[in-house]
């Protein structure tokens, strides 16, 4: 477990983002929880992370979730982010790194498949179920082969096993926690004029977006 470089990319005296707590126990579990946060940054992306050895493992994924039986979608790994990142939803301010909206856009549990998620992730295949409010079945990450697309941190998130109900735009658009639209949460407004997404599970528990 290492958050170096999710500090070095970060003025905590700038960002409101959680600098999380380093020596978390990494424990040997099936699964944990998945959050998915819809990223306004210089390019919309939805950040994919797995609560894997104390830490969120996360992948970038520019063209959002696949749904449809084989979709790949390209997933660029990042920095590990704290635990506590999992529950940060707001604003990345001008200037900062990955400045712009974050919405907390799906959480809940993932169960690794094939091997445990830490095996999983060293071997660069994990085989998910999910089980969310927006998104409920299974996954795979694939890591590709170095060379293969040019950058050695890129995977493939692919929908396997059947094909699932696309996410609405109503949807894609409102927060699973808060039920705020992006809009809303770029403004910072505390009332949400939309129900929360009716299936929608609460946030990690015991995880605080405080520093
Ligand atoms: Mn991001």
């Amino acid at each position: 477990m290492n958050l170096s470089r999710y500090h070095a990319k970060r003025d905590f005296s700038r960002t409101r983002e959680p600098k999380g707590r380093s020596g978390r126990v990494p424990r040997a579990a099936p699964g944990g929880q998945f959050v998915i946060q819809k990223h306004a940054a210089s390019r919309l992306h939805y950040d994919f992370r797995l609560e894997i050895s104390g830490v969120l493992k996360s992948w970038a994924v520019p063209k959002g979730i696949p749904t449809e039986k084989g979709d790949k979608r390209l997933a660029i790994a990042v920095e590990d982010h704290p635990v506590e990142y999992g529950s940060f939803e707001g604003i990345i301010p001008p200037g900062s790194y990955g400045a712009g909206t974050v919405m907390l856009w799906d959480t809940g549990a993932f169960e690794s498949l094939e091997d445990t998620p830490a095996a999983a992730v060293r071997k660069g295949k994990l085989v998910l179920h999910l089980a969310g409010g927006k998104l409920n079945g299974h996954w795979t990450l694939v890591r590709m082969k170095p060379g293969q697309f040019g950058r050695e941190n890129s995977w493939l998130l692919i929908k396997t096993e059947e094909t699932v109900r696309s996410i609405s735009a109503r949807a894609d658009d409102c927060s699973a926690v808060s039920g705020r639209t992006m809009k809303q949460i770029a403004a910072g407004s505390k009332r949400p004029t939309r129900k929360r997404a009716p299936s929608s599970q609460a946030v990690f528990s015991g995880a605080s977006a405080g520093g």
